[in-house]
């Protein structure tokens, strides 16, 4: 069985406006939006961002959640804050609670998957369960870290994957780079080259690093194994580098 999403993150989780509102002005919302409401915990008061048919984003001050759910969209941001680059992080899973920083930095950063697989040297779920931070925890701290940064969409957190399901899951991806301590030809500017890609899938390893096989079997999954520099980064350091790398490179970090 392939790993599913389990928070609804992705497409279905953008609170959508039929037409340009103008500012001050309550609107209907429609109930077409009701799933992604739910998916938010809409609370009646609470402010969302929602995206207009020219990807226009707006702050929303919800009214009203019933059959007809109502706001007031009353700010207009300058920029789209949805990124152009869909960047689908595959994360060995680490101990404790460096995944759930790991969670909230790349969506503040705007990750649009975060998958977490269990490698031949990662700590595995049940193990990492035991150790009193809990998975079940995960979707609240990806939904809270969502609503700090004022995102439009969820992005999507997928169950854990073992590394054979989690290459496969990746397939939907233009271009995948595996973070790679061992690689030395090949510097992130450089594996981009002047490819210009709209959906990246993004390889970390674990703490001990990947087992040989994983990086051979990486690379016949088409993955490019690409380095991070001359220092040994911790793995949510990686994961944090190399999101911000190609929201850089790529996206709309700049
Ligand atoms: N155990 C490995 C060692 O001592 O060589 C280090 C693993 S590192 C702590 C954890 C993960 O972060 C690696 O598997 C890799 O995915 C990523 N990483 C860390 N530093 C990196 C670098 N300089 N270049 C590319 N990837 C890096």
């Amino acid at each position: 069985m392939p790993p599913s999403c389990v928070n609804g993150g992705g497409q279905g989780s953008l609170l959508q406006l039929q037409t340009i509102p103008v500012c001050e002005q309550e609107i209907d919302l429609g109930r077409e939006n009701l799933p992604a409401l739910e998916l938010w915990n809409a609370r009646p008061g609470e402010i969302l961002t929602a995206i207009d048919p020219e990807r226009g984003c707006y702050r929303v001050r919800l009214t009203d959640l019933a059959e007809d759910p109502r706001g007031v969209p009353f700010v207009r941001l300058p920029r789209p804050v949805e990124s152009r680059l869909a960047i689908d992080v595959y994360q060995a899973l680490p101990e404790k609670e460096r995944f759930e920083l790991i969670l909230q930095k790349l969506t503040e950063l705007g990750a649009f998957r975060i998958v977490p697989v269990e490698t031949a040297r990662s700590i595995t779920l049940v193990e990492r369960d035991a150790e009193q931070a809990k998975s079940h925890r995960w979707p609240d701290i990806v939904l809270r870290a969502a609503k700090q940064c004022r995102r439009a969409m969820l992005p999507e957190l997928f169950a854990a994957a073992g590394f054979s399901a989690a290459l496969q899951l990746a397939t939907d991806a233009e271009l995948k780079l595996m973070l790679y301590e061992g690689e030395e030809t090949w510097s992130f500017a450089e594996a981009l080259g002047r490819l210009r890609p709209e959906r990246v899938a993004l390889l970390v390893g674990p703490e001990g690093g990947f087992a040989d096989t994983e990086v051979n079997e990486a690379r016949a999954a088409g993955f490019l194994p690409v380095s991070l520099g001359p220092r040994i980064l911790r793995t949510e350091t990686a994961a944090i580098a190399g999101v911000t790398l190609l929201q850089g490179l790529l996206g709309d970090l700049c």
